[in-house]
């Protein structure tokens, strides 16, 4: 399993610091025990354009033996893109200022590519507005009334979710597709994900299909 965490730094600070990045050590998602430092192992992103090699710590729980990858907010599970570059084209089509190639020449990936991106987003995009929206809320932000344009809804709960956020402490500093990515578990274009779930610290929303 993967346990994604926030990281406010950008992704060369990530790739420079090696295995001497200091990452936040978990409790275990499955028994809430804690949980203690397991190997690494290497891998790379690709983010507007530029690869980037990354070590992945490990952790492994003292009370069921799980070993879970623990993955800064900048990586999407299952994707060589960051967060970021999937982000500027999800802003750009959603709010409907490009179409998909012209997005995906921006951050210089094949059209077929920002296409695999759009899609999933799209089949959820639903879910994805009532998640966000219903997370303004628990945050303290208004409601936002219904568009008759699901992709502006959608990409108009993430925002205010996250402008909500940002008044408690951390989140700021990471930017919106992070806490995005973080809050999601990896998983905002994931093509398999049941129902959809946000985490915010040690709390699940967890909101029924519109
Ligand atoms: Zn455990």
């Amino acid at each position: 399993m993967a346990i994604i965490w926030p990281f406010s730094g950008s992704v060369q600070n990530y790739a420079q610091g090696g295995s001497d990045i200091v990452v936040p050590r978990p409790d275990c998602p499955t028994c809430s025990l804690p949980m203690v430092f397991w190997s690494s192992y290497k891998r790379y992103v690709r983010h507007l354009a530029e690869d980037h090699h990354l070590t992945i710590k490990r952790a492994r729980c003292i009370g069921c033996s799980t070993t879970h990858a623990l993955i800064p907010s900048f990586i999407l599970l299952n994707r060589l893109d960051t967060v970021d570059t999937v982000g500027k084209v999800l802003e750009n089509v959603l709010a409907g200022t490009t179409g998909v190639r012209p997005a995906a020449i921006e951050v210089a990936v094949p059209h077929t590519t920002a296409r695999g991106w759009i899609r999933p987003f799209c089949d959820r995009i639903l879910e994805i507005g009532a998640c966000f929206s219903a997370l303004l809320v628990e945050l303290g932000g208004e409601v936002i009334s219904y568009v008759d344009n699901y992709k502006k809804y959608a990409l108009s709960s993430i925002e205010k979710a996250f402008q909500s956020a940002t008044k408690l402490p951390g989140w700021q500093s990471i930017g919106m597709w992070n806490f995005v990515s973080t809050i999601t578990g990896g998983k905002i274009i994931a093509t398999n994900t049941n129902s959809p779930f946000l985490r915010v610290g040690k709390r699940y929303f967890i909101y029924p299909v519109p």
